[in-house]
């Protein structure tokens, strides 16, 4: 039997306590403590739950690589060519990315992933792969996710369909979607391969929606007819919803009320640059919504290094949040709503639960926002993987 006991930590901000973790979990409060075990003292630091990435691309970040002169030109297009050509000619490895990006978020507190990984007709299934390498790879330190995403469009590029199938097969967890409308420019069928793929294969779904406006709105009220229609509550989400951020506030909550209904969850990164979800809005109609990154340091955008707790900060800037509950619950989203929406079995801080943890020096959760403080411990199921901000026992290619 693995063993830790924590001493002198505040779980979320109460009062110090002492927290034994058995076998990977939490311990109920009168277990009694096994001799010798290995102590750590948290010297009042606050805890919070393992952080949860919602949304990132593991197969294609630049970590570790030269830096990259971004010219990108200004559409989404653009974007995607630049991706394409650039995996090839700067011949990012998938399976090693995926395990530098995970190996830095890890010392970062993320204990939980969800990646986006291309499925194209140029590199077929080998991202799927070399993910699938570094989830096996990592599988104590860092549960991850892995959805077959057809990057580069779809019904646009013939064959793709069958490679994503062919990914499903392979391991990927998830069914992916794009732009139903702008980049297959054929939102029924797009989304009615996607859903029939998600029956067939018994799969949640995971679909990017950047489309503006009312195109947006109709392509998520397409979604929910799906989601409804096949009886997938609780298994769909959609990525970024900028659209969301956009429409007049009737029809607003008319389509928030057909998410809430519909069991899907909202992810949003808090975009600077562009229209994002009001998170809270969404929350009190009773849309699950949760954060993520979206690749950090990569082709699409340079920023950021993956840290979940910087992201709360940027989701609660981009929400216009300043009183303490606010930043409490942009953190929320960056934890245990990004759980639930990710379907993790387990999650949180009460008995039972898998440990997963991480330690900061802040006095509430509202600081630890706000400030974005070094990470002092991070503990997944258990075993201490992170100190100071740096891996303990675990390194990347
Ligand atoms: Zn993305």
């Amino acid at each position: 039997m693995t063993a830790l006991l924590l001493k002198n930590v505040r779980p979320m901000g109460v009062d110090a306590t002492d927290i034994l973790i058995l076998d990977g979990r939490f311990a109920d409060a009168g277990e009694s403590i096994p001799a010798g075990i290995e102590t750590i003292d948290g010297d009042g630091a606050l805890m919070l739950p393992g952080l949860v990435e919602a949304h990132t691309h593991l197969d294609k970040n630049l970590i570790g690589m030269p830096w990259w002169r971004n010219q990108n030109g200004p559409h989404r297009s653009d974007r995607i060519e630049t991706d394409r050509r650039e995996k090839k000619r700067l011949g990012i490895d998938p399976a090693r990315q995926s395990a530098r990006q995970a190996v830095q978020t890890l010392a970062l507190g993320v204990t939980a992933i969800r990646s986006h990984v291309d499925v194209d007709t140029e590199i077929g299934t080998a991202s799927i792969a070399g993910v699938m390498a570094t989830r096996e790879a990592y599988r104590d330190m860092v549960d991850i996710q892995i959805v077959a995403f057809p990057q580069s469009g779809m019904l646009i590029r013939e064959g793709t369909v069958a490679l994503m199938e062919e990914a499903l097969r392979m391991g990927a967890d998830i069914v992916g979607g794009l732009d139903p409308a702008e980049i297959d420019r054929d939102p029924v069928r797009h989304l009615d391969v996607i859903f029939g793929m998600a029956d067939r294969f018994g799969k949640p779904v995971d679909i990017h929606l950047h489309e503006l406006g009312e195109l947006g709105a109709f392509s998520m009220e397409l979604i929910i007819e799906r989601t409804r229609a096949l009886g997938l509550q609780g298994r769909v989400l959609i990525s970024h919803a900028y659209c969301l951020g956009m429409i007049e506030p009737a029809r607003h909550d008319s389509l928030a009320a057909g998410l809430a209904e519909a069991g899907i969850a909202v992810m949003t990164a808090g975009p600077a640059g562009f229209p994002a979800p009001r998170i809270k809005r969404l929350h009190e109609l009773g849309v699950l919504v949760c954060g993520g990154c979206d690749g950090p340091r990569g082709t699409w955008s340079p920023y950021g290094r993956g840290d979940m707790l910087e992201r709360a900060a940027l989701i609660g800037q981009r929400n216009g949040f300043s009183r303490d509950e606010d930043l409490e619950f942009a953190l929320e989203a960056c934890t245990t709503l990004g759980a639930r929406a990710l379907g993790l079995p387990d999650y949180g801080l009460g008995s039972g639960c898998k440990a997963d943890l991480v330690l900061v020096d802040a006095e509430t959760a509202a600081e630890a926002v706000a400030d974005v403080p070094i990470r002092r411990l991070v503990v997944k199921s258990g075993r201490v993987v992170a100190r100071d901000g740096a891996p303990v026992g675990v390194s990347a290619p």
